[in-house]
């Protein structure tokens, strides 16, 4: 069975632009749950530890300089299928790819800076939402 919660990033870019309130809309409006959320600025070394599979990539560096360059937004968000769900209201990781009505196809900029992260596995939700929050500060709908 699908697992039910995935972590979001609003990313430096929409935070800038003022886009945290439209995106939470959005979040909300497609029927996940906000079971945590913060807004803090990610250290080098956080952001590295975060996109570690990407390390060889010749983006890398780019990358680290863009999620390091002021605040994120990060939260938990819980639904059914959180994962997949999330993926498919985020868009195509090019927003020059995403769909009408997705977040990326409507804030992002470039295949960089494009708004928003969401996990890509119910394996990565686990450990992305235990990296970025402890257990005083999550209230799963789900998990009793
Ligand atoms: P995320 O992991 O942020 O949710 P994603 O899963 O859609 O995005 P990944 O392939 O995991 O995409 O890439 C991680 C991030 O690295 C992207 O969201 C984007 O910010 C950046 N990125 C990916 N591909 C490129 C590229 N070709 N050029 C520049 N930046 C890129
Ligand atoms: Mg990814």
């Amino acid at each position: 069975m699908a697992g039910t919660k995935t972590l979001t990033i609003i990313k430096p870019d929409a935070v800038r632009y003022e886009h945290i309130g439209p995106i939470l809309t959005m979040i909300n409006s497609s029927g996940f749950h906000i079971a945590a959320l913060k807004l803090i600025r990610l250290s080098r070394s956080e952001a590295e530890h975060f996109y570690v599979v990407h390390k060889n990539k010749p983006f890398f560096n780019s990358l680290i300089d863009f999620m390091t360059s002021g605040p994120v937004v990060i939260g938990i968000l819980e639904k059914e299928n959180a994962v997949a769900d999330y993926r498919k209201l985020m868009g195509n990781t090019d927003p020059l790819k995403a769909e009408e009505g997705t977040i990326r196809k409507k804030f992002a900029a470039n295949i960089e800076r494009n708004a928003v992260h969401g996990s890509d596995s119910d394996e990565n939700a686990e450990k992305e939402c235990n990296f970025f929050f402890s257990c005083i500060e999550r209230f799963s709908v789900f998990d009793k």
